[in-house]
């Protein structure tokens, strides 16, 4: 079967043998696969030795149409056993498409317990995105809202851009702080205001010092910035700002579960009730043997993409 891969020459796409099914595993035939910032990151690393691609969904050899949960926890941990298996402490090398073969293949051999079951009415072509999107409902959740607060998004990625998405059902006022004009268009699309005035929360959805510099700005007294972002480098804190303005500082790492059921299950619903989340992220999609250029377009700050999709 087909494979993307990242070798000495660049993205390749390379013949693997199929993905072989176990007892606790599901064949899954992938219907859609997305190119997430980390994945750009990752390929700074050389050459890579294991398909690439965490956040994709297709159909099971019985005709389910699934999600996939990228992440394989331990279950032994104390964060396992907390559940929070988003933190587990050993499972970051084992990540599908991140330390092992992904999703940008015609198939995927995957454990039972991560697939996630799709709305009727969200399409398989779009559902790669309920990976992406979930970051984001995580992040709401991570932000402890009580409703009706003045959220602003600094940064409008796909991760801004799906933390507009998150927010907007649940804040009174969505501000974005967007870089380029395609993307304050698509913020606004889904449903924000250019960012003005104070926020209760922050979310910081850039990855840099100025972001955060920005993000500090935004915040009320006794605000909240929540990263959602990918700090790969250090960042200096605008101490005196956040001092004088005793704001909280918090985190937000991938998906969970929580009382009513998870993350990555409240993303599908979101994405299927609100179809223009994936008319506005998905700005590009290819078949899987132009998946050099799929990564090219990713790559190029200039050709206007936001979300690409590889189509196996
Ligand atoms: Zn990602
Ligand atoms: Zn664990």
């Amino acid at each position: 079967m087909r494979a993307v891969r990242h070798s000495a020459e660049g993205i390749e796409v390379v013949q693997v043998p199929d993905a072989a099914p176990n007892l606790e595993s599901e064949i899954i035939s992938v219907r859609s696969a997305s190119i997430c910032g980390s994945d750009l990151h990752l390929l700074q690393f050389g050459a890579l030795p294991f398909t690439l691609g965490h956040e994709f969904a297709g159909i099971t050899s019985t005709g389910r149409a699934v999600a996939i949960d990228p992440n394989v926890p331990c279950g032994t941990c104390d964060q396992c056993r907390g559940s929070a298996s988003n933190r587990c402490r050993t499972a970051t090398n084992r990540i599908l498409g991140i330390g092992a073969d992904g999703g940008m293949a015609d198939s995927i051999s995957v454990r039972k317990s991560a697939l996630i079951d799709l709305p009727a009415s969200l399409r398989l072509e779009d559902a790669c995105l309920v990976e992406p999107l979930g970051v984001a409902t995580h992040g709401m959740r991570q932000a402890q809202l009580v409703g009706g607060e003045r959220i602003g998004v600094v940064g409008a990625g796909s991760i801004g851009l799906a933390a507009v998405a998150a927010a907007r059902p649940l804040a009174s006022e969505v501000g974005l702080a967007a870089r380029h004009e395609h993307q304050q268009a698509a913020g606004e699309r889904l449903g924000a205001k250019v960012a003005q005035g104070e926020y209760d929360v922050v979310i910081e959805c850039a990855g840099t010092s100025s972001a955060l510099e920005r993000a500090t700005e935004m915040c009320r007294p006794g605000g909240l910035v929540l990263f959602l972002s990918t700090l790969w480098d250090s960042v200096p804190i605008p101490g005196f700002t956040a001092m004088a303005k005793e704001l909280g500082f918090r985190w937000s790492f991938t998906y969970g579960e929580h009382e009513h059921g998870t993350d990555l299950k409240d993303s599908a619903q979101l994405l299927s009730d609100n179809p223009e989340i994936a008319e506005t992220l998905i700005t590009h999609r290819f078949g899987i043997d132009e998946a050099r250029e799929a990564f090219r377009v990713a790559s190029d700050r200039k050709s206007g993409s936001i979300k690409v999709v590889i189509e196996p």
